[in-house]
């Protein structure tokens, strides 16, 4: 088989200046880490509360493995539902005040498995046009006609939903909770109210919102205390819950009918007894005090004052996703070279991920960081910031 042409778009990811290679990791991901043998403060992670290496959660999984073994065995609608996913999706309604939660094997496919379930032909999504890659994809899986609104703009979300409502059964606006480069909010109480002014169904992929906004991290719905007012809303376990899963939080109806039309559900193995175990745990330290939540917006609030005095540009960010707007592609991957040079890990974001020209390196702050690392992080930004003219 002659693959030349996949050399050539390496080569053109080469002369581009974006071509990377896999960072390996020894050991577990917190606030500083070994990174391909160089000690470094990790400012890319999303272990935002600093679960994924929690002495009480780390008991729970080893607990789990002793009770269930290392694999949950089947696809859940078969064989594979243990007590422990039924525990964890009673407990996630509870903490999410919602009425039932189904619970899939990411973030990813519980979006994926998620749209395609609830809109078909003669129906129609509206997205932001900032919305998630795991969002897309869900949207191409799905028969239902699709079109975009401008980032949280109203003014075409109401156009386009004045445009289409008549020619459509079912409508469906989905839009980030937290958007995942960029960190502002989504303007949810704009977006519910025109819902139902159009008799709209409403989407919320909350991954960055959940463990991070609202009463100990009970997401943007809660933040925005809306309550019963969002149709949809998917929360991932892989980031500040620290392990991996997705769920998809909503009502009883919305649960029934993704057993029987979720596919990743249908064909697709459950989550093992280690990774639900340990997530249990980790819901219920959240409803226990709000110490956690608390550090998290402590330590952004410290980071994001830093770099904006020393004049960088942080973009639109309401949460502890913090984006350093570079712009051009090449520098952005540079000016994050160069920051792991002097022992801090910030990756560089750049096109798909994000539109061209608006390259970044994006700093997520956690809970863990001592303000010891934060001012160290700070004082590299700084140095390397005008190494390379970018303050
Ligand atoms: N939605 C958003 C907005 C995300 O940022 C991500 C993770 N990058 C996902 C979904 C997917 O979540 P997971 O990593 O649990 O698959």
């Amino acid at each position: 088989m002659n693959l030349s042409f996949l050399e050539e778009k390496i080569a053109e990811l080469k002369e581009a200046g974006v071509y990377r290679k896999l960072p390996v990791l020894e050991g577990p991901n917190e606030a500083e880490i070994i990174l391909n043998g160089q000690r470094v403060i990790n400012l890319s992670s999303n272990n935002y509360l600093g679960f994924a290496n929690h002495p009480k959660l780390k008991e729970a999984a080893i607990e789990a493995v002793e009770k269930y073994g290392v694999g949950a065995g089947a696809v859940r609608t078969i064989v594979g539902n243990m007590d422990l996913h039924e525990e964890l999706e009673k407990l996630l309604a509870q903490f999410k005040r919602e009425e039932a939660v189904m619970v899939f094997q990411s973030g990813f496919n519980c979006n994926a498995g998620t749209i395609q379930a609830i809109v078909e032909r003669g129906d129609l999504i509206v997205s932001d046009e900032l919305n998630h890659a795991s969002i897309i994809d869900g949207c191409r899986l799905s028969s239902a006609d699709k079109t975009i609104y401008k980032h949280c703009d109203m003014e075409d979300l109401e156009r386009v939903l004045q445009e289409n409502r008549e020619k459509y059964r079912n409508v469906l606006i989905i839009t980030d909770g937290v958007f995942s480069m960029d960190g502002d909010i989504a303007p949810l109480p704009e977006i519910v109210k025109l819902a139902e002014k159009y008799n709209a169904l409403t989407y919320v992929d909350d991954a960055h919102g959940s463990g991070v906004l609202g009463e100990s991290g009970r997401g943007t719905v809660d933040h925005f205390n809306l309550h019963g007012k969002v149709d949809f809303t998917i929360g991932t376990l892989s980031k500040a819950i620290g392990v991996i899963g997705g769920y998809v939080a909503g009502s009883e109806v919305m649960k029934d009918w993704l057993l029987h039309r979720g596919r990743p559900l249908l064909f697709s193995t459950s989550l093992p007894p280690a990774a639900v175990a340990p997530i249990i745990v980790a819901i219920k330290e959240l409803m226990r005090t709000t110490e956690y939540t608390e550090r998290l917006w402590d330590n952004a609030r410290y980071f994001k004052a830093g770099l904006q005095e020393l004049g960088f540009d942080l973009g639109k960010s309401q949460t502890p996703i913090t984006p350093v707007i570079i712009g051009n592609e090449a520098k952005t991957m540079e000016f994050s070279r160069k920051l792991l040079e002097k022992g801090v890990f910030v990756s560089g974001i750049v096109f798909p991920t994000v539109p061209r020209g608006t390259g970044r390196v994006r700093c997520m702050v956690t809970a863990g960081h001592t303000k010891e690392q934060l001012d160290k992080a700070i004082a590299v930004f700084k140095e390397v910031g005008h190494q390379m003219g970018i303050i």
